[in-house]
């Protein structure tokens, strides 16, 4: 299949982040926490399409929302009933989500965050944290490669420096340090678009002193405080930013709320979120798309938040610490240096080195997701993992088995 592939699509690929060396496993079915591949292999899903899929594969539930949607037509040049119930039950979940406005994705609802936040405030510029990933717009694309540098770079040749120039870096979870950075830049900045629990930078949660820095330098300054938790939104029945014991003007929302459909959501304050408003006027953020509001992407988010009851989302969270538990033991038995972060239902293991061998972190990192494949588990190459609901203790038990297996292989490999 990749062979085919390579023939039509570039690399054979659609997607940097799933491409493997020496080529991707290619999937054919997901059932529940179990995906199966083209040659029929089945193994323990505990990518979940990069930490999408908290209800696992074809849940039979979501599947019903989302056939009975499309065989009420796929998409309309008007709104639906959808549009109005998935917003109802998302704005159910936080009083910090006042308003809610759809995309297809997260990285377009980054976008159009930072577009209401410059349209709100009438500056150019934004803040974003050294090192965190927020989707493949511009503006937000500078310092996403997961180092800790402050000064303004991108890794794709002939990114304006217009654009540099315009997203200024903070130190993430250095109170003073990021202080200092947005007061000096305070007039002309539209937001601070932290994400507080991100996983490029290690899957490490922002601290509260931090978060709280954060909202008293924007609220002296007028700059809007943007919470992307496309990802982190697991970190707390309420969102991140909430578990961690703040407030943010605008909230970005994808992957969990949208049960498996193409989904993305700015949520926030209603004064903010007024830009979009075109009820008196041209509003002062037109924003317009083909798939806004999709009524299947809709219907199949209504589904899943309904599904992720506060008991779900605590008994995942809880099979997540187990996870980052029993991972530390091995890597600790091993005599190994690497890492295991994350919260409630995330994990990342962050590969360090192997005593007695030369092979880098990032090769082990390989190794060992090419070891858990063999052994029957599925977690991303960078280390990201999640739990699902259709998840409990067994496929715990299964797990740490197979990653217990799976280090030992890599170790031995990493020394041969
Ligand atoms: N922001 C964050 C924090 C993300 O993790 C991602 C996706 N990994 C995005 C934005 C972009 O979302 P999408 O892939 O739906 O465009």
């Amino acid at each position: 299949m990749y062979a085919r592939a390579r023939a039509v699509l570039p690399g054979g690929n659609s997607r940097t982040a799933v491409y493997n060396s020496p080529y991707p496993i290619y999937a054919a079915a997901g059932q529940g926490c179990r995906v199966v591949d083209l040659d029929g292999t089945s193994r323990l899903d505990f990518l979940g399409n990069s930490t999408t899929l908290v209800h696992g594969h074809a849940h039979p539930e979501i599947v019903a929302a989302i056939s009975e949607a499309a065989a009420r037509g796929t998409c309309f040049g008007l709104p639906t009933e959808a549009e109005v119930l998935f917003a109802e039950a998302l704005c159910a979940r936080s009083d910090a989500y006042e308003r809610a406005r759809f995309t297809s994705s997260g990285t377009e609802a980054v976008m159009m965050a930072v577009q209401a936040a410059r349209a709100h405030t009438g500056r150019p510029k934004i803040a974003k944290c050294a090192g965190s990933y927020h989707g493949a717009y511009d503006s937000v694309a500078v310092n996403n490669d997961g180092s800790g540098s402050l000064i303004s770079h991108s890794h794709t040749a002939g990114m304006p420096q217009a654009v540099l120039d315009n997203t200024i870096i903070i130190p993430f979870n250095d109170p003073e340090g990021a202080t200092e950075v947005l007061r000096a830049h305070a007039g002309e900045l539209a937001c601070a678009l932290i994400d507080p629990v991100p996983w490029r930078s290690g899957l490490v949660p922002a601290t509260a002193e931090y978060i709280a820095a954060l909202r008293a330098v924007c609220d002296e300054t007028g700059v809007l405080l943007v919470s992307d938790e496309v990802g982190s939104f697991r970190a707390g029945f309420h969102g991140a930013i909430d578990a961690i014991g703040g407030v943010a003007d605008l909230t970005v929302l994808g992957k969990v709320i949208g049960g498996g459909m193409p989904i993305g959501a700015v949520v926030g304050k209603a004064e903010v979120m007024a830009v979009f408003d075109p009820s008196e006027g041209k509003p002062k953020l037109p924003h317009s798309g083909s798939y806004n509001a999709n009524p299947v992407s809709m219907s199949a988010g209504v589904a899943s938040l309904r599904l992720l009851t506060e008991a779900e989302w605590k008994r995942i969270g809880g099979l997540g610490e187990q996870l980052r538990d029993t991972m530390r033991k091995t890597i600790a038995d091993n005599g190994l240096d690497w890492e295991v972060n994350g919260v409630e239902s995330l994990f990342r293991v962050v590969t360090g080195t192997v005593p007695d061998s030369s092979v880098n972190s990032a090769r082990l990192g390989h190794l060992l997701f090419q070891e858990l494949l063999l052994n029957g588990v599925l977690i991303g190459d960078s280390g990201l993992g999640c739990v699902s609901t259709p998840m409990g203790q067994q496929e715990v038990d299964t797990y740490a088995e197979a990653f217990d297996a799976a280090v030992g292989a890599v170790v031995e490999q990493a020394r041969a």
